[in-house]
């Protein structure tokens, strides 16, 4: 079996560590499921995605555009104790839990040497299409039992189509922005920005900036400006202003509905001054390289069908690391990969396709049930944990000590609570179900 692993950031890398581990290994039931080889395609020249910061913005050197969205002061915002992988944590004598992100990029960069990944990985090259393989071009694809990948090697310029077996997608989806459309948009003069094309803050110096949004990033980064902005206005259409101490020059307003050449009009009546509006409106699930007869969509921004949000329903072969949210994102790609793995190569183990997409119906009827879109489907939170166990459950594998989950919820209160300190708490873990604060 062959194996291609599109994009070689923390989900690829993990993606390729446990492919690895089973190179050339017989399953023992099934002769011909073996993997005999994994390519790993960056587009890129470097591992790390979104950790690679790149001061510039737009398209890149070959034309394509630039994926990272990584900003100059970005730290983490998980402690290092939940952001290692299972079987290669972060070094616990660093004496600090919030990370810089060069830290974490040297963190992956360390990863990839120790399991000796790099040779694996075909830099500069771009996936730029994936269909399943069929003989007869007019014929309705069964189940895809191989797929066609068409790679353009950057810098030579030359196209290929390579055969594979299974493939993992790990392209990331902090690089597609999602912008809102307000009345008035076209006819603002001043900047607007969305968060993926954000890098320092001296970009908004002595200026009144209107951050829209207030997730976790648009929080973090309404702090961020406010060090060399005049005026930064939080606009966002939380019930209750939040509930934590933000810097003098930072004021919380409702939803923004109107914009004209100078001014912010918003929710309550109120008008503002602006000189720039910069979304931090998060980002769209994107698959450009996927073609229609793959399987599987982008629906209101849930991607759909698939089995526990991961495997093709409709191809099995095909998955898709890394999409759920507010998780521990390293472990649970590497859970997610050893979860797709079991069922790669023991294929019969695979319930019917009825089943899963049952599955999918009753958890996506459940989220609703709790006021929640499609668009929040793959959003984890205070569900993770659960998650992380059914996998663990279903495919009779190792789960993610639950410690994770109880010091990554710690971390999120601790957010919410104080913005401006919270990195500077530290963490020890003790056991699979115990932290301490040091
Ligand atoms: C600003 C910011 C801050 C964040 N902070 C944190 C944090 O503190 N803690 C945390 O746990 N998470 C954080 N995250 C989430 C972070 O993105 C994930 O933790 C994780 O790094 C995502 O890894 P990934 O491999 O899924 O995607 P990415 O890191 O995006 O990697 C995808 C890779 O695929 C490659 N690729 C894409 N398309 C193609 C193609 N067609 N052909 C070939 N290669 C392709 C890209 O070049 C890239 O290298 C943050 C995200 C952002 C944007």
């Amino acid at each position: 079996m062959r194996v291609a692993i599109i994009g070689a950031g923390s989900a690829g890398l993990a993606a390729l560590r446990q492919c690895m581990l089973h190179l050339n290994t017989s399953n023992r039931v099934q002769d011909d499921c073996r993997i005999t080889e994994v390519i790993c395609y960056e587009k890129t020249d470097k591992i790390g995605g979104t950790w690679v910061y790149i001061p510039e913005t737009g398209v890149d050197r070959y034309g394509l555009p630039i994926h990272s969205s990584m900003y100059d002061n970005l730290r983490s915002n998980l402690p290092k104790e939940v952001m290692g992988y299972p079987d290669f944590p972060i070094d616990e004598n660093i004496p600090k839990s919030y990370l810089t992100r060069t830290e974490i990029l040297d963190f992956l960069n360390r990863y990839c040497d120790h399991f000796q990944l790099r040779p694996c990985i075909r830099f500069l090259h771009n996936v730029e299409l994936i269909e399943p393989l069929s003989k007869d071009p007019g014929a309705v694809a069964a189940e895809a039992n191989q797929w066609t990948v068409k790679v353009k090697d950057l810098e030579s310029g030359t196209t290929s189509n390579e055969i594979f077996d299974k493939i993992m997608v790990c392209n990331g989806h902090y690089f597609q922005p999602n912008l809102p459309i307000i009345q008035g948009q076209d006819q603002f003069k001043g900047l607007q920005i969305h968060s993926h094309d954000y890098r320092v803050p001296d970009t908004f110096a002595n200026k009144i900036v209107v951050v829209v949004g207030a997730g976790p990033s648009g929080m973090d980064l309404a702090l961020d400006i406010s060090k060399t902005a005049d005026k930064v206005i939080l606009s966002h259409h939380n019930r209750e202003p939040i509930n934590t101490v933000f810097p003098d020059n930072v004021i919380q307003v409702k939803d923004i509905i109107k914009l004209d050449d100078k001014k912010a009009h918003f929710a309550d009546g109120r008008i503002e001054n602006a000189d720039v509006i910069f979304y931090c409106t998060g980002y769209k699930y994107s698959f450009p390289f996927l073609a229609e007869s793959c399987g599987v969509r982008v629906d209101s921004n849930m991607v759909t069908p698939l089995w526990k949000h991961l495997i093709s329903i409709e191809n099995p072969s095909l998955a898709f690391i890394g999409l759920p949210f507010y998780v521990c994102a390293f472990s649970m790609c590497d859970l997610q990969v050893r979860f797709v793995l079991k069922f790669w190569l023991e294929p019969n183990k695979l319930p019917e396709k009825s089943t899963m997409r049952a599955e999918e119906a009753a958890e996506f009827a459940q989220k609703k049930q709790k006021g929640l879109l499609k668009q929040h489907f793959h959003m984890m939170g205070p569900e993770q944990g659960k998650y992380y166990d059914d996998l663990a459950n279903t495919a009779g594998i190792t789960s993610l000590p639950p410690v994770l989950t109880k010091l990554h919820d710690d971390s999120s209160m601790r957010f919410l609570d104080d913005l401006t300190h919270y990195r500077e708490d530290r963490y020890k873990i003790v056991d699979d179900f115990n932290y301490i604060k040091l």
